[in-house]
Parts: structure tokens; sequence; C-alpha cells
């Protein structure tokens, strides 16, 4: 009997020494095998560049997962562009002043976000735009400047107050005939992050969304790096592609808001693309500013404020959010460089 527990113990030993050498050889052929690095090259998306880059244990997983983030960034384009005339923005900018007009979910959700951005930022942030930010375009392509009465009737437009929502119905209506939504300052944003779920939902071990300004990325970086490296350009359109600065990261988004990339010129002078929706006029307080904070949506609202808030508001805004670092970069021809105290630790 004594014999047998004896070979039986020994038995068990062996299995469990086996399974601990098998563990072990699974873990050193896991993590020393090399990863699958696959890109997207530049892709025309959301009027400006993208780029992505996922990593994955093998080809076709890292293929699913850049196939997946593609499908999903052009889905929301179609649902949030303001220029596409079957978009859900276009049938509420073209109906919602006569009757209500049902979106799906996902438009609906991010209204309600983006009026919360509005509240949280004072109005600074505010997806009614559209008639100041048509009006501003034009005034570029007419090389004339708005007058003060162009500027205050567009200012009549604006302001989320005059936004009328129903939950129970996820209907969206104008409180005014002419105005606007334009999710251009949240949607890129937006769309990284759904992005970012896709190629998480199809296995990858890490990747980057890049649309524009705007950035995430998660896990694992390229060429066995700790960190994913993000570059922050130079404003300073007389030292073009400069970085300024190389901040490290792990799962974060990173978005930048200026005027050095889509402007109007009027009479020789640079006039941002992000408008303050209380003055109507065009944002003059940063050449740029750089908001990381986890989720990409958030990060581009909060980016799109900032530039309208300037430097003292935007700082003091910024430290009472949770997670959330800026870079901030006053206008020319200073070009001063600002930063809240945890930047620091991620370019060190
Ligand atoms: P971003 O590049 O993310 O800062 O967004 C700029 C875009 O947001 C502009 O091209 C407009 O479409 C829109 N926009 C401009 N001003 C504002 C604002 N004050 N609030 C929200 N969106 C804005
Ligand atoms: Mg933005």
């Amino acid at each position: 009997m004594d014999k047998d527990k004896k070979l039986t113990r020994l038995g068990i030993l062996v299995c469990l020494g086996g399974l601990a050498i098998l563990c072990i050889a699974f873990t050193f052929f896991y993590y020393s095998k090399p990863l699958y690095q696959a890109e997207s090259g530049s892709l025309r998306k959301m009027g400006t560049v993208a780029h992505i880059t996922v990593i994955a244990a093998d080809k076709q997983t890292a293929q699913r997962c850049l196939d997946a983030a593609i499908k999903q960034i052009d889905t929301i384009e179609n649902l949030f562009s303001y220029f596409k005339p079957d978009s859900e923005i276009s049938a509420i900018n073209q109906h919602a002043a006569d009757s209500p007009v049902r979106v799906s979910p996902q438009v609906y959700q991010l209204i309600k976000k983006s009026i919360q951005f509005s509240k949280l930022t004072s109005g600074a942030f505010d997806i009614t735009v559209g008639p100041l930010v048509d009006l501003w375009h034009n005034a570029g392509d007419a090389n004339t400047p708005p007058t003060d009465e162009q500027l205050q009737s567009a200012r009549a437009l604006v302001g989320c107050d005059k936004l009328i929502l129903d939950d129970a119905n996820s209907t969206v209506r104008f409180a005014v005939s002419g105005m606007r939504l334009d999710l251009g300052g949240i949607a890129k944003g937006y769309g990284i992050d759904t992005a970012i779920e896709a190629i998480k939902n199809n296995g990858a071990l890490g990747g980057i969304v890049v649309i524009g300004g705007d950035l995430r990325c998660f896990g694992t970086p390229p060429h066995n790096n700790k960190h994913w490296l993000i570059g922050l350009q130079n404003p300073n359109l007389d030292s073009p592609n400069q970085t300024i600065l190389t901040l490290k990261l792990n799962d974060t988004a990173v978005t930048t808001s200026g005027d050095y990339r889509r402007f109007a010129t009027i009479n020789g002078r640079h006039f941002s693309h992000i408008v303050n929706p209380l003055t109507g006029r065009s944002a003059q307080g940063l050449a740029s500013d750089t908001i990381i904070t986890p989720l990409a949506a958030d990060a581009d609202a909060i980016s799109t404020a900032v530039n309208v808030l300037g430097p003292e508001k935007g700082l003091a805004l910024i430290k009472t959010l949770p997670h959330t670092e800026a870079i901030l970069i006053s206008p020319a021809p200073a070009y001063k460089l600002s930063k809240t105290p945890g930047i620091d630790l991620l370019i060190n």
C-alpha cells in the first residue's frame, strides 16, 4: 500500500513538474514569438489624413483588426459628417427646424455628451456653431471679414439651449430656424474611440488610431518599446513639421487643436477654424493646445474648448478634470509653451 501511495505521489509530482515546465515553455514561446504589425498607410478619412497601426500575434488577426477599424471610422463619418448630404447630422440640419428628427442611438448619445461639454466649458464648446463656422469659411473665400450684423445674426442661431431633445423618442429639434449642428470638434475623437474598441474586440495586443491631430493608443507598442512615442508638432508655420517634444504614452488619447492646420486667410490675416460661440469671433487665444486624457472624444471636445478659452481659463478648466494633462502654446510671435505638472512625467 505504502509503495502504491509513494508511486501515486511521485506520479502527481512528475505531472505537476511537467505542467510547470510546459507553462514556462509556453510563456517563453508566447513572449519571444515575433509580433505582427499591420499598417494602414495614409488614409483620407473625416476630411483629413488618418493612420492606423495594429500589433497582433499573427498576420490574419492584425489584418482583421485593421479592416474592422477602417469600417468603424467609415460608419462614424457617414453618421456625423457635416458635408455628406445623407448623414444623420445633415438630416437634422435640413429638417429639425420643421419637426423633430429621429436619430440613431450613437448620434443621440454623442449630441447629449456634447451638450454636457458645453456646460462643463461654460459654452466654449458648442456643437450649434454651424452658422458661425460657415460665416468664417465664406469670409475666407470672399477675402472679406464678416460684418458686425452678420456676426450678430449668426450668433442668434447658436446655443445648446436652443436644442430640444426628446430622450424617449431619440429626436432632435431646433428652437430657431437656420440653426445647424457641426460635430467637427468631437466626431474625430469619437470615431477613434470606436475604432480602438473594434481593434480590441478583434484580438489585437496593441494599436494606435490617428485622425488628423487626434489619436488614441493602447496595449503593446511597436519595436519592443515600452511606450507609444508621440511627437508634438511645432505650430509655428515657419518651422513646418518640426517636433518640439516627444510624449511617452500608454493607453490614452491625445488631441491637438490649433489654427496652424486649418484656417482662413482674410486680407493676409490668419483666422482659426475654431470660433468662440459667445462672441462669434474666430478663436485667437492659443496657437495650439494638446490634451491628454483616456478617451479621445473627451480629449477632442476639451481641446477645442481650451482653444476658445485661452491659456488662463483653459488651464483652470484642466485642473478640475481628473486624469487630464495639457500643453498650451501661445499665439505668434511668442509661441510660449506652458504645461500641467503631470506632463513632465510623460516626457522624461
Ligand atoms: P478641432 O479640430 O477638434 O479643434 O475642431 C474644430 C472643428 O470643430 C471646426 O472645424 C468646426 O467644425 C468645429 N468647431 C469650431 N468651433 C467650435 C466650438 N467653439 N465648439 C465646438 N465645435 C467647434
Ligand atoms: Mg476637437
